[in-house]
């Protein structure tokens, strides 16, 4: 799988975010919660405890209006929000509810409801974005390029044949041609309903 170059897009929040959203009032991968990488809250990680954080975004996501957090779909143990930092227009997250570093930590009700929802999530976004491929992973670790470490999630990036490659390489930057309110509006929209097929999803372009 193509390594998804995260770090990189820090600081592109401002340009392409929309008039009045700020890196703040969402989840993603900022340089500013580093700080979360702190030894007492190791302490608690190595007791194999892992309590709510009042300070990790994908623990406050879910608790606000899926509007503010950018979140598209909630599942029973799991979640779906766009990245706010995303490699292509339509970059999204799969979450589990719980602050869960690893994906060995997941339960098998979350394993199954992350894979359920990743499936979900590439037929919607095919639907909706009529993308040519997917890039879909997990970095494990601060060391394997996860931008927050300490709350597992599992990106799934929509790719197009002719989405550029170079411009975030060379110039550390990416254009993202859509607004994140906009694109979180259609992908929750092509949603399927529970229980609907997900033939039922409505295409919005
Ligand atoms: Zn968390």
């Amino acid at each position: 799988m193509a390594e998804i170059p995260v770090d990189r897009l820090r600081g592109s929040d401002t340009a392409d975010a929309g008039a009045g959203e700020t890196s703040v009032e969402f989840a993603a991968v900022p340089d500013a919660f580093q700080r979360l990488w702190t030894p007492h809250r190791m302490v608690y990680i190595q007791d194999g405890q892992q309590p709510h954080s009042d300070d990790c975004p994908f623990c406050i996501a879910p608790t606000l209006e899926d509007e503010k957090a950018l979140i598209v779909a909630r599942g029973t143990h799991a979640y779906v929000l766009l990245n706010l930092f995303p490699y292509n227009s339509g970059h999204l997250l799969v979450c589990p509810y719980r602050h869960v570093a690893t994906y060995d930590q997941a339960t098998p009700q979350e394993v199954a409801e992350i894979a359920e929802l990743t499936q979900i999530a590439m037929r919607v976004l095919a639907e909706v974005s009529n993308c040519d491929g997917f890039n879909i992973g997990m970095n494990q670790g601060r060391i394997a390029g996860a931008g927050i470490a300490e709350h597992l999630h599992q990106h799934i990036v929509p790719r197009w044949a002719l989405d550029s490659n170079f411009f975030p390489i060379i110039a550390g930057t990416k254009a993202i041609p859509r607004l994140l309110g906009d694109v979180r509006r259609e992908i929750a929209k092509g949603w399927p309903v529970a229980g609907a097929p997900a033939a039922a999803a409505t295409s919005v372009l």
